[in-house]
């Protein structure tokens, strides 16, 4: 394969200049963080699994009219998406208290929240993605209304539609982080404005996701509390979607050399 140019390098994600003008190759990286990347680990399949999980999910809310960055997967590590503008927040999303809102405010890890909550953080790595309120995107200029708008109600479509895409194979989804990304429209009577539509990916690196009859963590928090087994869990949850069987469910941690190959 050519070399193509890096885009930008995060961490658990690279991204390279598409085939195409508006286009990008999105590739998933075996690297995991956590704590502000004070914690660091190689996760031997990671990659492989999060870009099977994240292209499922994308494929499936772009059928309930969500739009979504997603194209195509290219490969076992590389998916195709739409160049967009980050919209510098991370929305989380959240049906179960767990986490920073439990530390936050004192609220035991488990308890079901009296109704599904959106937060904001500033993407801001060397901030730690601190937890911002409204007041702060609209006065520094983050995002329009319009834009803030959009984002709550995709959030919670998207929450609605996971929690039942998750609770039919005995998962429920406790809470979840999205970004959204700004794509330029071209044609039609908005031509020059632009589309808000979802970005970076879904996975259990970005969801927490208990087992309904044990509580058990089928996501990152498995290595953030050092819980081991985190592909695992992952291969878990790919497996419970139906999204292995086609490799014989032979997407195991040793699969991370096959990284490139379609
Ligand atoms: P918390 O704020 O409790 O740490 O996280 C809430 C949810 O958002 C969890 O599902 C967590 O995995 C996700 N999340 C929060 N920040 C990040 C982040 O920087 N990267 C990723 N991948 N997920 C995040």
């Amino acid at each position: 394969m050519s070399r193509r140019k890096q885009i930008y390098e995060g961490k658990a994600k690279i991204l390279y200049e598409g085939p195409e003008p508006g286009t990008i190759v999105q590739y998933f990286k075996d690297d995991a963080t956590a704590f502000n990347a004070q914690k660091k680990a190689t996760l031997d399949g990671k990659g492989v699994l999060n870009n099977r999980i994240s292209e499922f999910v994308m494929i499936r809310l772009a059928e309930i009219g969500i739009p979504t960055h997603f194209i195509k997967r290219l490969n076992m590590r590389e998916q195709l998406i739409k160049a967009v503008e980050i919209v510098p927040l991370e929305v989380i999303c959240r049906n179960v208290a767990a986490g920073t809102m439990s530390k936050r405010l004192g609220i035991e890890e488990g308890e079901k929240l009296p109704r599904s909550i959106v937060e904001f953080c500033l993407k801001r790595d060397d901030l730690g993605d601190p937890l911002i309120a409204e007041e702060h995107i609209h006065a520094f200029g983050w995002a329009t209304q319009s834009e803030l708008d959009e984002m709550i109600a995709m959030t919670l479509r998207i929450n609605d539609y996971l929690q039942g895409m998750f609770s039919g194979i005995g998962i429920n989804l406790i809470d979840f982080k999205i970004e959204f990304g700004r794509l330029p429209i071209t044609e039609g009577a908005n031509a020059g404005g632009y589309q808000i539509i979802l970005a970076d990916e879904i996975s259990p690196d970005s969801c927490r996701l208990w087992d309904r009859e044990t509580n058990k963590k089928l996501d990152k928090d498995r290595f953030r509390r050092d819980l081991g087994d985190v592909t695992e869990a992952y291969t878990e949850v790919a497996t419970r979607l139906g999204i292995l069987k086609e490799a014989n469910n032979k997407i195991t941690p040793t699969l991370s050399v096959v990284s490139n190959e379609d």
